[in-house]
């Protein structure tokens, strides 16, 4: 190998992590030296399961910041979604000092997507890619209530488009903040716990399975998967105090791992899924990987002990609903990922699999 042409990822991570049971209440003083800034207004960007609920009173809102519940049921982030919140906050009450978002992957993507899009003309569908992005946007943080997207450290914000599932990725879109609060996340239905919780155990294995897995990635996700595995099949599985404190722990670290590999063939089959029926994350993520014990062999068969473990959701011979165009256009959004089947399957990926193969692969499902 040579070394010289080797390009080092080198990557921006979070700048401050608080970490704790309780340590949302500190976002209060968190936020404080940052109100100055802009036309002194915060945006709290917040789950809509929220509304009504015990947390909203906690959320440090003060004169003139604006709250905006967002439904994230059930599509996933759009451009146009990002543009239009926006616009109008523009328009209506001008630039914020900041954005923060409380809520899972998706409400964590709206705020990392808003917070470059207030300070780059246009609509976001232009910058769905990698260092498209201009300027670097406004301050901005990140509360997850769900554990697993690995959103709260990545470098970028996924948003669907009228064209592609696809995000804005570069330096900027990184919190400045995130507050790791496992309580936030004990509400958390089981399925949606399960779903969101494999994303985690699923970047891992795919991080691990693929030619850009290296001991850095490898050092944060073996402690992913034991976090995962502790959680979903130790004596103690299941949904406690400790496993959300765990959860949350191997969110992050499967987060960190990925930033030095690559997702593989389940994510490019999910991402294919998402864009079609507009299917959940990681809900599409477990329909995929349940089938792909020739790919990942064993992780797979442990994917279905943990399933079974916990009673999961999780349905059988979706594909026989399925239209063939509906089939080949996941293969077409799927195949056109090459970095995660280049990662899986080696450089010369295309003499391995056709997009002929790819559907195969969905009906499955
Ligand atoms: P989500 O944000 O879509 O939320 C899933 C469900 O859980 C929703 O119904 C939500 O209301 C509910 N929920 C969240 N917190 C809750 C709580 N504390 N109590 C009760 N209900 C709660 O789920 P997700 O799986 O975290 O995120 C998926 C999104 O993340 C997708 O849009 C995906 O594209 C994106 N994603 C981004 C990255 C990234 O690096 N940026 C990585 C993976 C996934
Ligand atoms: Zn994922």
């Amino acid at each position: 190998m040579n070394i010289a042409k080797i390009m080092h990822n080198n990557f921006k991570n979070v700048e401050k992590i608080v970490y704790g049971r309780g340590s949302f209440d500190q976002l209060d003083s968190i936020l404080d030296p940052v109100r100055s800034e802009n036309d002194g207004f915060m945006v709290f960007i917040v789950d809509n399961y929220f509304n009504g609920r015990p947390l909203v009173d906690r959320i440090p809102v003060k004169y003139g910041d604006v709250i905006e519940f967002v439904d994230v049921d059930p599509k996933e982030p759009t451009t146009e979604q990002i543009d239009e919140i926006r616009d109008r906050i523009r328009e209506q009450n001008g630039m914020p000092s900041g954005v923060i978002g409380i809520g899972g992957g998706s409400i964590m993507d709206i705020a990392k997507a808003l917070s470059l899009m207030f300070t780059n003309e246009g609509s976001s569908q232009l910058y769905q890619g990698l260092n498209l992005i201009k300027k670097p946007g406004i301050y901005h943080a990140g509360v997850p209530t769900i554990s697993g997207t690995g959103a709260e450290c990545s470098m970028t914000a996924v948003l669907t488009g009228p064209v592609k599932k696809l995000g804005l990725k570069c330096e900027w879109t990184v919190f400045n903040q995130i507050v790791l609060d496992p309580d936030l996340t004990a509400s958390v239905p089981t399925n949606q716990w399960f779903y969101t919780g494999m994303d985690t155990y699923i970047h891992c294995i795919e991080a691990e399975t693929g030619q850009y897995f290296n001991t850095f990635s490898k050092a944060y996700g073996d402690e992913a998967l034991r976090l995962c595995r502790e959680v979903y099949l130790g004596d103690n599985a299941g949904q406690s105090s400790e496993n959300n404190e765990k959860l949350m722990m191997a969110s992050l670290f499967g987060g960190l791992s990925l930033t030095y590999s690559e997702v593989g063939v389940c994510h490019a089959l999910s991402y294919g899924l998402s864009y079609v029926f507009g299917t959940k994350h990681g809900y599409a993520n477990c329909l995929a990987f349940n089938h792909l014990e020739d790919f990942y062999g064993k992780p797979v068969q442990e994917f279905k002990q943990m399933v079974e473990r916990h009673n999961i959701d999780l349905p059988q011979n979706l594909a026989a609903g399925w239209t063939n165009e509906e089939i080949a256009k996941m293969a077409e959004i799927s195949y056109n990922l090459p970095h995660m089947w280049r990662h899986a399957l080696g450089d010369d990926w295309e003499t391995k699999i056709t997009q002929k193969d790819i559907e195969e692969l969905f009906r499955r499902m």
